[in-house]
């Protein structure tokens, strides 16, 4: 069934594209030799206890979250989930008591189908056994990050964007969250905020990728 599978939906690499090999999982062998996995982040973010990102946000990486998060490719999330799973066990990053996302607004999430972030936390939290929940709604439905320049400019723009979803899976609680790219960390920084305000035990960060300059 797994041959016949893969002759109508052939598996490939989600960095390059390349059809993968039986023996090869989530990437290819020269994308997996070529594109190393990033070390914990050593750069302090507001609000955030650790971070994780998987991969520096450029040469193929870049196209492959694009395809994620625009192109219909929700496949990609446990691609990527696998892939986070053996990177966090290898680093040994501490274990939160619930794993969930940084939120796109329901309006958004309307236009594309899915919230990316909430399959990577979901992708994740089977890999790892741990449980995954809601605790953030993005209430305001304000300019993507990515149009916005500068690092004030993009913490203005986000704040007061989230709020508490469900605060049994907050109070107290060490909360894992996953997002698909961190480029300063004002979007994260916030949720954490918000978290830590309603009694979150801690806030840490996992990501696909990772502007360089942010290690
Ligand atoms: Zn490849």
């Amino acid at each position: 069934m797994g041959i016949f599978l893969d002759l109508l939906f052939p598996r490939k690499c989600v960095l390059c594209q390349r059809i993968l090999s039986r023996r090869e999982e989530s990437l290819c062998a020269a994308c997996r030799a070529e594109i190393e996995p990033r070390p914990m982040g050593k750069h302090k973010l507001p609000h955030i206890a650790r971070w994780y990102a998987l991969w520096d946000y450029e040469g193929k990486v870049p196209e492959s979250i694009h395809r994620f998060k625009f192109r219909a490719h929700p496949g990609y999330a446990q691609e990527y989930a696998k892939l986070l799973a053996q990177q966090l066990e290898m680093l040994e990053f501490p274990e939160p008591d619930y794993i969930s996302w940084v939120p796109i607004s329901a309006k958004r999430r309307r236009n594309r189908g899915y919230d990316q972030a909430q399959l990577l936390a979901r992708h994740l939290s089977n890999e790892v056994d741990i449980p995954f929940v809601r605790v953030l709604n993005k209430t305001v439905n304000n300019p993507p990050q990515s149009t916005i320049r500068g690092e004030a400019q993009r913490r203005a723009n986000v704040l007061g964007a989230y709020s508490i979803d469900d605060p049994e899976y907050v109070i107290g609680k060490k909360l894992l969250l996953l997002d698909d790219v961190l480029t300063t960390g004002a979007t994260a920084g916030e949720c954490a905020r918000v978290l830590l305000t309603a009694g979150a035990r801690e806030v840490a960060l996992v990501t696909v990728g990772a502007v360089p300059r942010i290690k």
